[in-house]
């Protein structure tokens, strides 16, 4: 006998993956130019070029052994005082080497996060739209997710996030910017987190954590776009890092958790931190790239060209009628479908090679998400598709 929610998981591939693997197909039979594949969070812009550098820096200089043996299971102490200062510089918080457990990127960020704080059926609550991989993050760790329906511009209700904390609720996982919407919460929005927080957390008599999942960090178009640092908001805030998205290392699987001093019993809440990577397996992430990412540390990619993507695909669509909130960072935007069906016209933008993800996923029906993390030239000669598949409507 095999545990059937894991067989379940393992035999149906995410309706994600599933879309990609028919672009694959599709591209071999008509051509990679023809086929508008809209599907993966993949980042299309290089890594900045000290990532490489630091790469053949390392392996031309450091002893091998060490450089690819086992760090300590929460992460090298260097790499991690490293990293704390630089959250310091940009954020003005008081972290520490001792404040962060290095981990395979947000997924496991996630992972460990979630299995350190939820005792069995204790319930998680997320806001619609979200990244589809998190109830099952949460329901693998022995949590519920509760779902917080959303609103029309993607930011989340707040009135009806009071009402679903209930005192089985341990944790509230936050995104933003937003997969699949783009949005940002704004400083006034995470203070209303907060104090909703606070306050039921008083009349509950009982801790509940903040989970910020932040891969999309560094992912903002307009120079006026604050992305707050939440730990500086509510003090239960644990911060999910990755690297795989603002330095398009996704395949390095290297990222970080931070559990500030302010967490209420920090130095246990830590501990179990350690715990859950060891339960998971998830002790000593990539030695080598930790290394890089203390190297490369205060780097930037260069993310004009998703800005200018975001534009092109914003205004082709909007002028074509399609509906979508103007997304503030990441590299999705996240629109209206022109039929209720959203997996019925996401099947229907196949007949014209577009690869779009309908909302359902995200518990968003209604909507299909279009990645933009591609070639201009994809979004330029796509237009005229979303165009025939528009007008395949009027008829
Ligand atoms: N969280 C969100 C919102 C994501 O979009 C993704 C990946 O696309 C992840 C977490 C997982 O990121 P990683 O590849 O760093 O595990």
């Amino acid at each position: 006998m095999l545990p059937q929610d894991m067989l379940t998981l393992g035999t149906k591939r995410s309706v994600i993956r599933e879309l990609f693997e028919y672009g694959k197909m599709r591209k071999a039979i008509v051509g990679d130019d023809k086929v508008y594949d809209f599907s993966l969070g993949n980042p299309s812009i290089p890594s900045p070029k000290e990532v490489n550098e630091a790469v053949k820096e390392l392996l031309d200089t450091q002893d091998p052994i060490i450089l690819h043996g086992y760090s300590s299971a929460q992460g090298d102490a260097n790499v991690r005082k490293t990293i704390a200062e630089h959250i310091n510089k940009l954020h003005g918080t008081n972290i520490n080497a001792d404040n962060i457990y290095m981990t395979c990127g947000a997924a496991a960020s996630l992972c460990i996060s979630l299995r350190a704080l939820l005792l069995q059926g204790e319930e998680v609550i997320i806001f619609a739209p979200f990244f589809p991989e998190y109830v099952v993050f949460a329901e693998g760790q022995g949590g519920k997710a509760k779902i917080v329906p959303p609103r029309a511009d993607f930011q989340p209700d707040l009135q009806a996030f009071e009402e679903a904390i209930n005192e089985s609720t341990k944790c509230v996982i936050i995104n933003s910017p937003n997969n699949p919407s783009g949005v940002v919460y704004s400083e006034e929005t995470v203070k209303t987190i907060a104090e909703i927080m606070n306050r039921k957390s008083q009349q509950l008599g009982k801790e509940l954590f903040l989970i910020t999942d932040e891969p999309y960090r560094e992912l903002v178009y307009d120079k006026d776009t604050v992305v707050p640092y939440v730990t500086k908001y509510y003090k239960n805030t644990l911060v999910c890092y990755s690297y795989s998205k603002s330095l398009s290392l996704p395949g390095e699987r290297i990222g970080y958790i931070v559990v500030p001093d302010e967490v209420t019993d920090s130095k246990n809440v830590y501990a179990s931190v350690c715990g859950a990577g060891r339960a998971l397996g998830y002790v000593c992430a990539p030695t080598l790239f930790q290394q890089v990412i203390a190297k490369c540390v205060d780097c930037v990619s260069d993310i004009s060209a998703y800005k200018k993507n975001r534009d092109l695909l914003y205004n082709g669509l909007t002028q074509l009628g399609y509906e979508c909130v103007k997304p503030d960072g990441a590299f999705y935007l996240f629109v209206k479908t022109l039929e209720e069906d959203s997996v019925a016209f996401c099947e229907k933008a196949k007949e014209y090679d577009l690869l779009l993800v309908a909302g359902d996923g995200f518990a968003c029906p209604g909507y299909m998400r279009i990645s933009y993390c591609v070639d201009e030239k994809t979004i330029v000669n796509s237009l005229p598709a979303f165009k025939a598949l528009a007008e395949s409507y009027k008829k």
